[in-house]
């Protein structure tokens, strides 16, 4: 199939797309008691798309009744049971990798090649934890003779897990699979600007064998998720999103219930940049730099948005930076060759120009704003700010949008002291070839994810199985890997007296 004919099917496929918007509960698709919906927009043509039904507090309540029962179902099914329907979720998800990302392409405005790739990791997360399922050893604490100690990772019980709409494939599954692995029910609210997926991997894991009402899937904004926030019968919460939604969720949860909490939210992240690596293949250090910066157009919590690069070489790579943007063009997210698409919503568009606008102390290279782009949808191309002193707003602040800053250092110490200089800590990046920089700077970055000579894109291809904690206000609690899966488990000590 040629180029062509391969866009015009993306188009086609889009437009035959089945868009069933209902919630999920106890394993079937609801029609909401209120009338109460969100209307949204598709990013990439400003023309009026999805109704989203915005869930009562009476359907998160219906929700959590139909989790609880099944808890007692999921949380004592064979380990091996477990293993095979989430190992089958995996393929099934695989198997509909083009109808997912397609979903994403139309609600988010995510490239088709993007999407389809992240499907892939999505199915690698169910997968991975599906394996999980019988290696997540217990342990025998030391003890007297007469008496023995065992400690076990026990299930949380029913698991809300709130999630944004930057990755939606991806952070349902982050959140989703270990959940579910070590034999907990979920609630799952995804963004309202990201819905489809989340639902139709529900309806692949009913497909899968999951039991009724073991993943249910509601649908709304911050009521509704304050409404699982506050809810009683739900033992655990797993976040992703803003700092201030975060900040909210620890308040509304500490004026009503007790419950452990894992919240990743915002970041501010640096890519220190030393003179030693522009001896050898600049193109590619360019590229994987600006790949860091504007992957997903910005728009992810890790996103090397401040670029420190050593005093002399400022120039030459400010200069690189400012010529390799034109390969970054906002084009439709429906041809397969895009690979910059349109920011998710009006809202983060909105955001964005605003904070390229009012930026202050910093000089503005390249202007998104007035990039060539179609003429609908919420394109920004991505915009480089020169910032000499690494204190203007474009780099305190989090723009969550194509915006990068670059800020000259002399020195290690200027470097460190200028990536450490926010009160996030999500991730960081070292560029050296010096080995054992590479190895010293890490630890004396706050950050929970640090990449020495990697862009995100391949960081994340080098393996699922990392796992990580967020610093300062980034957030708490381990996500991913196996230490990410005892996360969604609560340790249980037997102490057994022999007669
Ligand atoms: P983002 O802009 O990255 O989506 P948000 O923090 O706004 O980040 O939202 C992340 C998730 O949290 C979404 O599912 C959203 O609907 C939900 N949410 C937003 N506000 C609240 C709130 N006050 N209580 C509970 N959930 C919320």
């Amino acid at each position: 199939m040629s180029a062509i004919e391969k866009d015009l099917s993306w188009h086609s496929k889009a437009a035959n797309l089945k868009t069933d918007v209902k919630p999920l509960i106890a394993g079937k698709r609801i029609s909401s008691l209120s009338d109460v919906h969100i209307e949204r927009v598709n990013p990439a043509t400003d023309a009026s798309g999805l109704k989203i039904q915005v869930c009562s507090a009476e359907e998160v309540d219906i929700a959590v009744s139909a989790a609880n029962s099944a808890y007692q179902v999921w949380s004592t099914l064979p380990l091996m049971q477990r293993k095979m329907i989430l190992g089958k979720l995996a393929e099934l998800v695989m198997q509909n990798h083009e109808e997912l990302a397609l979903m994403d392409c139309i609600e988010v405005g995510k490239p088709i090649s993007s999407a389809l790739m992240e499907v892939q990791i999505a199915a690698a997360f169910f997968s991975y934890y599906a394996e999980a399922v019988d290696k997540l050893y217990g342990r025998t604490a030391p003890s007297d003779s007469d008496s023995i100690e065992i400690q076990k990772h026990m299930p949380r019980g029913v698991v809300a897990a709130l999630t944004p709409w930057n990755f939606p494939v991806i952070n349902v599954a982050l959140k989703v699979a270990p959940s579910l692995a070590a034999g907990n029910t979920v609630i799952l609210k995804p963004s309202e600007y990201s819905v489809l997926s989340a639902l139709r991997i529900a309806e692949l894991a009913l497909e899968a064998g999951i039991p009724e009402g073991v993943l249910n899937v509601v649908t709304g904004a911050a009521e509704t998720g304050n409404a699982l926030v506050q809810h009683k019968d739900i033992n655990m919460l797993t976040f992703t999103g803003s700092t201030n939604t975060g900040k909210r969720i620890m308040q509304s949860i500490g004026a009503s219930t007790i419950k452990p909490m894992l919240l990743e939210c915002g970041g501010n992240n640096p890519q220190l940049l030393f003179a030693d690596m522009l001896d050898s293949d600049i193109q590619g250090l360019i590229m994987g730099i600006l790949q860091s910066a504007m992957m997903n157009q910005g728009q992810v919590c890790v996103a090397r948005s401040r670029l420190l690069v050593e005093e002399r070489v400022f120039d030459k790579v400010a200069d690189a930076i400012r010529d390799a943007c034109q390969h970054l063009q906002p084009s439709d997210p429906l041809l397969s060759e895009t690979n910059f698409g349109p920011l998710a919503n009006r809202m983060q568009y909105d955001k964005v120009v605003q904070a390229i606008g009012e930026a202050k102390n910093a000089e503005l290279i390249v202007d998104g704003r007035t990039a060539p782009r179609p003429d609908r949808g919420f394109y920004c191309g991505p915009t480089i700010f020169h910032d000499m002193t690494g204190q203007s707003s474009i780099s305190k602040e989090e723009i969550f949008g194509p915006v990068l800053s670059i800020t000259p250092f002399k020195d290690e110490q200027g470097a460190i002291q200028l990536a450490n200089d926010t009160n996030y800590g999500l991730a960081a990046t070292v560029w050296t070839k010096d080995l054992s920089r590479g190895h010293r700077l890490p630890q004396l970055l706050n950050a929970g994810w640090v990449a020495v000579n990697a862009s995100t894109k391949q960081s994340m291809g080098a393996g699922i199985a990392h796992s990580h904690e967020p610093y300062g206000q980034s957030g708490f609690g381990v996500e991913g890997g196996m230490t990410g899966l005892e996360s969604y488990c609560r340790l249980q000590t037997t102490s057994i007296t022999h007669g």
